[in-house]
């Protein structure tokens, strides 16, 4: 069995230095994961890295616009099936893949992990020791979530697979597989301690708690960074650490929480 990696020339603040597209071969069949958006000599670069081999399938991680459009154009020219969690914005899997179905590979398979958070279409897939982690878990930089609570869970469940080496869609390899995930389970938990501390000082609306945890950030991540204390908020509101203080209009407002007493 043998993993190549061929960099998709789309570096950028989301993206780190591209998408990683993997090679997952097996004597003589080849899966692609992740193929990354629509370019021209990208598309080339793989098909010319597949070389003779059998391609097998095209697989997507996620939809996002870094991961998934260049699977349909790329399998039609390989003509294999298209797999992915389900249909998104340029993507149109053949075949649905669920948690803990399998994708045959030569005599290998990699399974399907379904690991919501990210995006709620996301799956990791597991080779024996190796996870592919697309957006869940990415080299170099924490990730953008969409539900705070749902990347929580997946992270523990990928933590209790207990693979040795992660493949993230970003960035280098990880061979401290358990390291890495701990580091990111410490990581969420800093941060929505740290957010509970400011609302507690005094910090009543989104852009105040933006102000104080993510002062850090460029200001052309501003409204990333916005994105991500509301949806850390929800978390904290569903879990009952926070709640809308009186007068505050609601979800739509997220302005003047308090902390529960
Ligand atoms: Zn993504």
């Amino acid at each position: 069995m043998t993993v190549e990696r061929v960099l998709a020339p789309n570096p950028g603040v989301f993206t780190g230095p591209g998408t990683n597209s993997y090679l997952i071969a097996d004597g003589r069949e080849v899966a692609v994961l992740d193929p990354g958006p629509v370019i021209d000599t990208h598309l080339l670069a793989i098909m010319n890295a597949i070389g003779d081999r059998t391609a097998v399938a095209v697989i997507a991680t996620h939809t996002h616009p870094d991961h998934a459009p260049l699977s349909n154009p790329l399998a039609e020219r390989l003509r294999v099936p298209v797999l992915g969690y389900g249909p998104g914005p340029d993507f149109e899997p053949d075949v649905r893949l669920s948690d803990g179905d399998e994708v045959r590979v030569g005599e290998r398979h990699l399974q399907a992990v379904h690991t919501p958070g990210h995006s709620a279409d996301h799956l990791c897939f597991r080779l024996s020791e190796r996870l592919f982690t697309g957006d869940h878990i990415m080299g170099g930089s924490t990730v953008v979530m969409e539900d705070a609570s749902a990347y929580l869970e997946s992270l523990y469940r990928v933590q209790d697979l207990g693979v040795a080496r992660i493949e993230p869609g970003h960035g280098d390899s990880m061979d401290d597989a358990g390291e890495a995930i701990a580091g990111y389970i410490a990581h969420r938990q800093a941060r929505e301690h740290e957010i509970l501390e400011v609302i507690g000082a005094g910090a009543g609306t989104v852009a105040d708690i933006v102000d104080a945890v993510y002062s850090f950030v460029a200001a052309d991540l501003r409204t990333a960074a916005t994105h991500q204390v509301i949806v850390q908020l929800n978390k904290l509101l569903t879990d009952e650490k926070v709640r809308f203080s009186a007068g505050a209009a609601g979800p739509s407002t997220m302005v003047e929480l308090i902390a529960r007493q």
